[in-house]
This record gives C-alpha cells, sequence and structure tokens, in this order.
C-alpha cells in the first residue's frame, strides 16, 4: 500500500570533539544491515591505527585541491588545523541508489552545505555528556599538544552554538542508549509522510460493493446477554 523511495537516506552525525560518534557510528552499523558510512577524504596526516581507505582516504593537499577542481565532493571544509576534509560524490551517490541510508561523519561547515543541498537529510548531533569529561577524556588519550587541545576546544564551542542547525541532539553518556536513540530517530524519519513516494488504497467503489455482496458476512446484531 505504501510505496517508500528505492534511493535510500543521508544521514549527517556531527559531534562534539570526544564525544564518542566514530563508536557509535561504528555500533550503528553494526547493527544495522541498510546503513553504509561514507569514507571522507582528509590532508590530514593518518593516526596511530588508522588505515587509508577505512578510516579515511589520506591524501596530500594538491591532490585534494585537484579533486575540488574537478568537482568531485558533495561538500568539503578547512576542519581543523587547516586541514581539509571533503566527502566523494560518487561514493555516497552510489550507496543511495544502491538504496542503503548513508551515514556522513562531518562537522557543522559540512552539514550546512548538504543541508542547503539536500533538506530531507536528518541531521544529529552527538554531544558528551560535559565539557569536562571531553577534557578528562582528551587528556587520557594523551596524543596531542596543549596548542592541539586548545584547539579542539575552540572549535567544539564553536559547534555547539551552531546546534539549532540540526534536528535532533543526542547525549553519549551511555553508548547502548545512544545507539538505540539513534535508531529510533531513524525510524521515526522513515514513517514521514513525506518521505513517502506514493499511498495507493484498494478503490473505494469495489470494497464497498465486496463488502455488500459478502455472505459469509452475518449481519445479526451483537447481542449482549445479561
Ligand atoms: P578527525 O580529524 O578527528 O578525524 O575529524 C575532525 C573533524 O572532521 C570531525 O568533526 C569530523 O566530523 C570532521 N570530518 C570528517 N570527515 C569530514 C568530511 O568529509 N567533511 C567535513 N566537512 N568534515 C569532516
Amino acid at each position: 500500500m505504501i510505496k517508500r523511495k528505492k534511493s535510500g537516506e543521508l544521514i549527517i552525525i556531527s559531534g562534539t570533539t570526544c564525544a564518542g560518534k566514530g563508536t557509535v557510528v561504528k555500533e550503528l552499523l553494526k547493527r544495522n544491515e541498510n546503513l553504509k558510512v561514507s569514507i571522507s577524504y582528509t590532508t590530514r596526516a593518518k593516526r596511530d591505527g588508522e588505515i587509508d581507505g577505512e578510516d579515511y582516504f589520506f591524501v596530500q593537499t594538491d591532490e585534494f585541491e585537484n579533486m575540488i577542481a574537478n568537482g568531485e565532493f558533495l561538500e568539503y571544509a578547512k576542519v581543523q588545523y587547516d586541514k581539509y576534509y571533503g566527502t566523494s560524490k560518487t561514493q555516497v551517490k552510489k550507496m543511495l541508489d544502491d538504496g542503503y541510508d548513508v551515514i556522513l561523519e562531518i562537522d557543522v561547515q559540512g552539514a550546512q552545505q548538504i543541508k542547503e543541498m539536500f533538506p530531507q537529510t536528518i541531521l544529529i548531533f552527538i554531544m558528551a555528556p560535559s565539557m569536562s569529561e571531553v577534557k578528562r577524556r582528551i587528556k587520557a588519550r594523551g596524543k596531542e599538544t596543549k596548542e592541539q587541545i586548545i584547539e579542539r576546544f575552540t572549535v567544539a564551542y564553536r559547534e555547539i552554538n551552531e546546534i539549532s542547525k540540526y534536528n535532533y541532539v543526542v547525549v553519549n553518556d551511555n553508548l547502548d542508549d545512544t545507539v538505540s536513540k539513534v535508531e529510533a530517530i531513524l525510524i521515526s524519519e522513515k514513517c514521514r509522510v513525506d518521505r513517502i513516494e506514493e499511498i495507493s488504497v484498494e478503490n473505494q467503489e469495489e470494497i464497498i460493493h465486496e463488502f455488500l455482496i459478502d455472505k459469509d458476512f452475518n449481519n445479526e446484531p451483537l447481542k449482549i446477554e445479561d
């Protein structure tokens, strides 16, 4: 009765530094076969443990700028420390055409660009329980200089000020609850009337006619015994 679009939905997941959005996305992918994540291109250096083509496609600045010139990005931005990050147009188009819902794990600038192009996009912002918890997590990670940490905080506070551009905000104080909340958002969004392509019901006169000639229908009024 309800015909849905064949192509998938675009979902943006942004969030403050150390909010755990990467882990949330990994868990969502594990639990939902119909979800895929877009692997971004970046000019930042690969961190320990990261895999090229899995975490990001790591490229040089001139290669990234050539891709910009060739219109290969759906969106791109300079996010931190003047490094480029961008979403591949062909990669995302292929996944959507194949019917997958596609997560873009991108920053607020990228989210804004995508929202302007595709207003139907579902925008979710993941927050850490508090900024002091973020401070604790960054210190515990112990991988960055004080300048880098300050830059992270500056970006985080700037992003929190942009939360009104998102449709949903989820505080990640427990991974399981957070993933369930995001799944609930996606389920509700799928039921939205404006995401349905067509609703077709059987012809009204035919249905009434079938009903009127139905010999099996017992027309006795219902008697309720005292
Ligand atoms: P990180 O360097 O810690 O992996 O990511 C830094 C920030 O870049 C995160 O907020 C992440 O969401 C954002 N980011 C990752 N990929 C993209 C992208 O393709 N486009 C944009 N605009 N931001 C991205």
